[in-house]
């Protein structure tokens, strides 16, 4: 990876797609997004199965190369390569969270995880639809009491000769009415042990037994969240996701169930979108006439800008990184959850700040303004919530050995780092300082 100013770190795919950026934003263009979340504001679940436009859109994607950024070559792919994965959201993002969430979740987290624990024929079949854009999907993790404790879900899937029966509730499945499969997260096993006996199921929306109930959010409208009901849903046994070896798995960050790459997908189009908003505070701080001067010479609003720029800056080397380390192979736990812990904050951030500096016309609807702070405000609720970030960092990194708050016993399988062995006792006492500062 190498480091070029004003231009991402470029990989082979993040440099093709510089040059593909133009028809990128026309494919995301903000009146597609505006069109797209009006058509779906509001309805029945029968209405929101109207796809055709995001089909559309996933085939000019596919069209450009990116929907197979995640494939590799022998299943139809353009490589695996995550930075330029990360590249193409955050671009998407610039535009659209209505374009860019439906292609995180095909994409980013269901063709890097069949790559990591599908079978062979799974990955033959499914990979190869996912890189010609032909393939949507939603994720079902999320349950009325597994929100960050995702090893508290309890929807079963039973086997039944080559079946698997399902039953349960998601919630906050966004995407569900529109995909091909839900990709779900279910109990196989028994609960007696925590993290174990989880598999990953596609379950297809239109199955008999499957209710999808849409649900009104603030923001996120063009992929629009809803809760599936599951009552005796019955399918194929080869749907599980690895097969007999996807049954009663681990759920762990680091390894395992949970691709360790999928986690470095999550964070980009909080850069992406936040990114386009502080160009466009940019060009109205130039435009924007007030007391006889354009309000960018005014020094409040020059340092907001260049507060914004650097926090921008700062997100995009924290993701590059994270995203770099996952296409190496190498273990990256930590840097994914700082990832995805300060992304949405710089987002959230400059999505306030921006409006402060549109004034009243970032307070008003009908202007994007209104609809980005509602896009940012979700960003460090998804994705498991700011403060399991938190604890992540802190249990993955050698911070907890240095307090002895890990039990390497029971804890070593989902470090994702392999400690050395300490204990409390033998940490050294931090240095004191004396009265002049010196030690
Ligand atoms: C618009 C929208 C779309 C969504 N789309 C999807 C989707 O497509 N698929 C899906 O599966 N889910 C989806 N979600 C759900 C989302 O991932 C969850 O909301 C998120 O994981 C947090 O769960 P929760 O809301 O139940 O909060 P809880 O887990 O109940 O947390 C509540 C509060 O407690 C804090 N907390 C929880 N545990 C800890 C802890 N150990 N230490 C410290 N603090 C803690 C949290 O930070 C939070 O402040 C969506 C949510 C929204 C709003």
């Amino acid at each position: 990876m190498h480091f070029e100013r004003s231009a991402p770190p470029s990989s082979r795919d993040a440099e093709l797609l510089t040059n593909s950026w133009t028809s990128l934003n026309r494919t995301a263009s903000a009146s597609y997004a505006a069109r797209w979340s009006a058509s779906l504001r509001g309805k029945c679940p029968g209405s929101l199965r109207r796809n055709g436009t995001r089909k559309i859109t996933f085939a000019e994607l596919a069209a450009l190369g990116v929907m197979g950024l995640t494939v590799p070559e022998k299943y139809g792919g353009a490589s695996r390569d995550i930075l330029g994965t990360m590249v193409v959201i955050e671009e998407l993002s610039r535009r659209s969270l209505a374009v860019a969430v439906p292609y995180i979740m095909a994409a980013s987290y269901a063709g890097m995880n069949l790559v990591e624990c599908a079978t062979e024929d799974q990955k033959r079949e499914l990979l190869a639809r996912v890189a010609s854009g032909s393939l949507m999907f939603a994720y079902g993790w999320t349950e009325p009491n597994a929100g960050a404790d995702l090893a508290s879900v309890t929807t079963r899937a039973k086997r039944v000769q080559d079946k698997v029966r399902i039953n349960g509730t998601k919630r906050f499945c966004s995407g569900a009415a529109i995909a091909d499969y839900i990709y779900a997260l279910v109990r196989t096993g028994p609960k007696d042990v925590r993290y174990k006996n989880l598999s990953l199921i596609l379950v297809p929306p239109t199955a008999v037994g499957i209710t999808i109930t849409p649900i009104e959010s603030l923001g996120m409208k063009g992929a629009a969240t809803t809760d599936v009901t599951v009552v005796d849903v019955e399918v194929p046994f080869t749907n599980v996701i690895g097969a007999e070896a996807g049954l009663e798995q681990w759920l762990v960050d680091g390894d395992g169930l949970w691709a360790r790459c999928g986690e470095a997908g999550g964070r980009r189009h909080g850069s992406g979108h936040s990114r386009r908003r502080a160009e466009d505070a940019w060009s109205y701080a130039l435009e924007r006439v007030q007391f006889g001067k354009a309000i960018s010479n005014y020094q409040s609003i020059q340092h907001k800008l260049a507060e914004m720029k650097t926090q921008l800056h700062a997100a995009r080397l924290v993701l590059y990184h994270a995203a770099w380390l996952a296409n190496q192979h190498q273990r990256c736990g930590v840097e994914t959850s700082m990832a995805k812990l300060f992304a949405p904050e710089v987002a959230k951030s400059v999505a306030l700040e921006c409006q402060t500096i549109f004034g009243a016309y970032g307070y008003v609807k009908n202007f994007d303004s209104e609809r980005d702070v509602r896009g940012a405000l979700l960003l460090p609720i998804i994705e498991r919530s700011w403060a399991v970030q938190r604890n992540n960092i802190f249990k993955w990194s050698k911070l907890a050995a240095w307090h002895g708050a890990i039990d390497f016993e029971t804890e070593r399988h989902d470090a994702g780092w392999i400690p050395a062995r300490r204990t409390a006792r033998s940490c050294r006492a931090p240095h004191r300082s004396n009265h002049d500062g010196s030690r």
